[in-house]
């Protein structure tokens, strides 16, 4: 079977259960993104590419680690070799770090809300990135909101600048204000990312009572003129009830801005739960809707530093995973 397939695959069931040799320094555990205060996800690999899965004892997936990372992978009657990568934060090669692990809206897809986790002190998130720093090559930000969208603005830009002394490549998605994207270019951010997460406005107001998708266009337009071709990433979420016809004009529409989507397969979860997740043949199909779209665009998801698209776990990623 082809990697892709693989992975659409895997990413249409989206939980593996893990037997064999302890694999605690496998886990990654997080406060954001697919599994986030659940039990934990772990990254498989073949050779450079890399699929991440949710852990659940009741999967029909198995993943047995040998010991040192070498892992086999039982799926549909096939045994699969390859091995599990270790995470610095939250994703292997990065330090992803939330920075307020709690938020004040409730988008229904998201599960920040309900873990209504702590806010980092600077300090603390210093520390984090120190911890990994000799397996790190990005550092990524994002983060809830406390109190208000402006107030997590100015923390969230107060974190960035203590993270330059690192000199790594800096990604930020936040939700943003209409002068996020001029500040985190003033303090020398590499790369955003601002998700509009839905594919069309209907949907968006459904998901997320309270917030502008018409800002969102507003401030991704803004990034490409500050951060260039290449630098911008949206994520649209493929499974909130919209056609593909819908999502290939949400794709069209962001890569002929210069904005490369992130397609990320709905993880059902809090107020979507038990909705399904998208099969793989609709995740192969709108695979092909990005590429082409990419492509004649002239984007390059491979060229990516930060953050999701740099990452690949999550969702297929054209040029990565093919
Ligand atoms: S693709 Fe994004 S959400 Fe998924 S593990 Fe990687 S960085 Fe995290």
């Amino acid at each position: 079977m082809q990697w892709k397939d693989l992975k659409a695959r895997l990413l249409a069931v989206g939980q593996v259960h893990l037997t064999g040799e302890p694999a605690e320094q496998y886990i990654a555990r997080s406060a954001a993104g697919p599994g986030a205060g659940g039990s934990g996800a772990v990254f498989f690999v073949i050779g450079s590419q890399r699929v991440k899965l949710v852990l659940d004892p009741l999967s029909s997936i198995e993943i047995a680690h040998q010991g040192n990372g070498i892992a086999e992978l039982f799926f549909e009657g096939q045994h699969i070799s390859g091995h599990l990568l270790e995470p610095g934060f939250h994703c292997p090669d990065q330090a992803f770090i939330t920075v307020t692990g709690s938020c004040i809206f409730s988008c229904k897809y998201c599960s920040v809300p309900r873990i209504a986790g702590k806010r980092k002190t600077i300090g603390e998130i210093i520390s984090m990135v120190e911890s990994v720093r000799d397996r790190i090559h990005a550092i990524s930000i994002t983060s809830g909101i406390l109190t208000s969208i402006e107030e997590e603005e100015t923390y969230v830009l107060d974190v960035v600048r203590h993270l330059s002394s690192f000199n790594l490549p800096i990604g930020v998605s936040i939700y943003p204000t209409k002068t996020t994207p001029d500040r985190l270019k003033e303090l020398g951010v590499t790369e955003v990312k601002f998700n509009l997460e839905a594919a069309t406005p209907e949907l968006f107001y459904r998901m997320c009572p309270g917030l502008n998708y018409g800002l969102l266009w507003e401030v991704l337009d803004r990034s490409v003129l500050l951060f260039g071709k290449n630098r911008v990433f949206s994520n649209v979420i493929v499974g909130l009830g919209e056609t593909d016809a819908e999502l290939e004009t949400c794709i069209k529409k962001l890569t002929s801005r210069g904005v490369i989507p992130v397609l990320r397969p709905l993880n059902p979860v809090t107020g979507l739960a038990g909705t399904r997740r998208p099969s793989s043949e609709r995740l192969k199909t709108i695979f092909g809707i990005h590429k082409r779209a990419l492509e004649a665009a002239g984007l390059d998801p491979r060229l990516a530093l930060t953050m999701c698209t740099n990452c690949t776990g999550c969702d297929l990623v054209p040029g990565s995973d093919e």
